[in-house]
Order: C-alpha cells, then sequence, then structure tokens
C-alpha cells in the first residue's frame, strides 16, 4: 500500500524509441503521482553515447505529450521549471560520488584491460559459473594504483560489492534473496570518467527523492547492486516495483518484427488515438477489478491502486486495440 505523497520517474534511455513497454512504465508512474499526490519526473538516462539512437530524446518526449502523459519536474525544480532532467548534464554529480566511495574504502580503481576480462570470463565458463570481475585489482598496493595512474594507464572504478547476502522487497515480485556472491563488483565509472547506469540511476534517485521506483522486469536483477549502492553511500533506498514484460499473442516478447506495433510512433502513424492507446496500455498489468472497459485518464487516476498491479506477463493484443479505438 502507498501512502502519498509520491516523487516517481521515468527514466528511459535514448537507445530507442518508446515502445508500448515503455509508455505502460510512463503511465502507471504518472497515475501514482497523480492518484496517491506528488510529482512524477522525467529523466533521460543518456549517459552512453555509443548507444544513442539518433532522434530518440526528442521521440520520447513528443509521444508522453501525444499521450498526454504530463511530466511535472526537471531541473531547477526550486522554479519548477518542466524539465526533463538529463543525465549526461549531471556528470559532475556523479563523479563527486565515485570519490566518496573510493574515500571510504566501497570502491576501488581497476586497470584490467579487456583481454585479462575475456580470460575470466571464459574461465569462469568452462567452470559453469556465471562471469564474474575476481576483484584482482582490489589487491594492488596504493603504490602500484599511484604508479599505474601516473603513468596515464586507464581504469575503470569498480564496486566493492558487499559479503552479505541482499533481499529485495519487490512490491510486485515479493521477497527475493539474493546471494553475496551473486553480485558482481559492477563499474561504477568508465574510463572516460563517464558514470555507468546503475551509478547515475542510485545518485539520481536519491538527489530526486525517488520514493517508489517503478520499471521493467528487466532491472530486477540490478536492483540488489543498486540497493547495496545506496547502503553504500548512507542513503535510504526507496521502495520498488517492477512490471512484468510484455508479450505478443505467440508468447514471444514483444518485438518490432512483429508488425511494427510494439512501437508507439507507429500506432500515431496507423491514426490510433491517444485515448485509446492510454486505456489499452493500462490493462498491460493492472487488473481494475470492474468489468468496464473505456477509461479516460481521469477515470484511470480515479480507479488506479499499486495493489492492482500483477505478476503474469501480459500479452498485447492488437484486436483489443482496435476495438477500443472504435469506442473512444
Ligand atoms: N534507463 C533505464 C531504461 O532505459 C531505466 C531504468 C530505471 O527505470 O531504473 O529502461
Amino acid at each position: 500500500q502507498i501512502n502519498g505523497p509520491v516523487r516517481v520517474r521515468f527514466a528511459p534511455s535514448p537507445t530507442g524509441y518508446l515502445h508500448l513497454g515503455g509508455l505502460r512504465t510512463a503511465l502507471f508512474n504518472y497515475l501514482t503521482a497523480k492518484k496517491y499526490g506528488g510529482a512524477f519526473i522525467l529523466r533521460i538516462e543518456d549517459t552512453d553515447s555509443k548507444r544513442f539512437v539518433k532522434g530518440a530524446t526528442e521521440s520520447i518526449i513528443k509521444m508522453l505529450d501525444w499521450a498526454g502523459i504530463r511530466y511535472d519536474e526537471g531541473p531547477g525544480r526550486e522554479n519548477s521549471a518542466k524539465g526533463p532532467y538529463f543525465q549526461s548534464q549531471r556528470t559532475d554529480l556523479y563523479r563527486h560520488y565515485t570519490q566518496n566511495l573510493l574515500k571510504n574504502g566501497h570502491a576501488y580503481p581497476c586497470f584490467c584491460k579487456a583481454s585479462d576480462l575475456e580470460s575470466m570470463r571464459q574461465l569462469a565458463q568452462k567452470r559453469g559459473l556465471p562471469p564474474r570481475y575476481d576483484q584482482r585489482c582490489l589487491n594492488l598496493s596504493q603504490a602500484q594504483v599511484q604508479a599505474k595512474m601516473q603513468t596515464g594507464e586507464p581504469y575503470v572504478i569498480r564496486f566493492r560489492s558487499p559479503d552479505s547476502p541482499i533481499s529485495v522487497n519487490d512490491m510486485v515480485y515479493g521477497n527475493i534473496q539474493m546471494k553475496a556472491s551473486s553480485l558482481d563488483d559492477a563499474v561504477l565509472l568508465k574510463s572516460d570518467g563517464l558514470p555507468t547506469y546503475h551509478l547515475a540511476n542510485v545518485v539520481d534517485d536519491h538527489h530526486m527523492d525517488i520514493t517508489h521506483v517503478m520499471r521493467g522486469e528487466e532491472w530486477l536483477v540490478s536492483t540488489p547492486k543498486h540497493l547495496a549502492l545506496f547502503k553504500a553511500l548512507g542513503w535510504d533506498a526507496p521502495e520498488y516495483i517492477h512490471l512484468p514484460l510484455l508479450l505478443n499473442s505467440d508468447g514471444a516478447k514483444l518485438s518490432k518484427r512483429h508488425g511494427g506495433h510494439a512501437d508507439v510512433s507507429s500506432l500515431v502513424k496507423d491514426g490510433y488515438l491517444p485515448e485509446a492507446v492510454v486505456n489499452f496500455v493500462a490493462f498491460l498489468g493492472w487488473n481494475p477489478k470492474t468489468t468496464e472497459e473505456i477509461f479516460t485518464i481521469d477515470s484511470l487516476i480515479d480507479k488506479f491502486s499499486v495493489n492492482g498491479l500483477n505478476r503474469g506477463n501480459p500479452v498485447v493484443n492488437i484486436e483489443k486495440l482496435r476495438w477500443l479505438n472504435k469506442q473512444h
């Protein structure tokens, strides 16, 4: 159960256009903010420029606007500017916290080359274990580290993951226990000084006072890492709500190959009404516990409850969308 007010966010990476799964995440976050009171934040996670898709940021913003999903906040929330936030403009913040982690012994520089990591991976595979960094750079002395840095050897900063098990308490998936040995020493800062997803995500969730992280199920495996980072930084973690993966009618993961319906902009092009698409998406993983099928965004806010979210994988049925489109 949620007792408001909340602060929630939609945090897409501009590595592709907005698909139905992303729209569902954005909508449920938006409904949560409206239902329980509070703020809905849009944060563009754009620190990995190698994976950018040209025009994706603009398209994501445009599609949210088309759907009527308005965010409350962006940079300079003091003057309630309407955002969104861009992580690429906040890199000093991520570096600052990396320094704190280094000072407290929760992080360490790693000079391993791609070839070293590859042999670790092969060794793990031979032993039937998941690939894991073997922590060899953790044993470098202060003098060795300094010498390497002086010669300009490239390095990354790794998180020293905790030795104790971590449990995730998810509002949809329940309690999940993770062995400490399943946590890898994740890279926090890359050799170009830019943060990885894990670091930037946790620092921002803290800095933006996020109370509930609601995101796709694919991030559930990263959550123990995030909880460990919150702890190492001395911060309280938010609540977590993971949303099950969407499936095609054939039971496969929803993808563009199936008629292009996964992409919201293609639905716009095909002439679907935003009201119908929002109504359709709302049913993907949420049960209104009524027989009603036609909802406006206002009636969705009225009926929405996180208790109505469920674990089953929702199936995307385009016939239903066609039907809804006629009703709206
Ligand atoms: N940036 C991630 C994505 O593109 C979002 C992860 C999150 O919401 O924590 O899906």
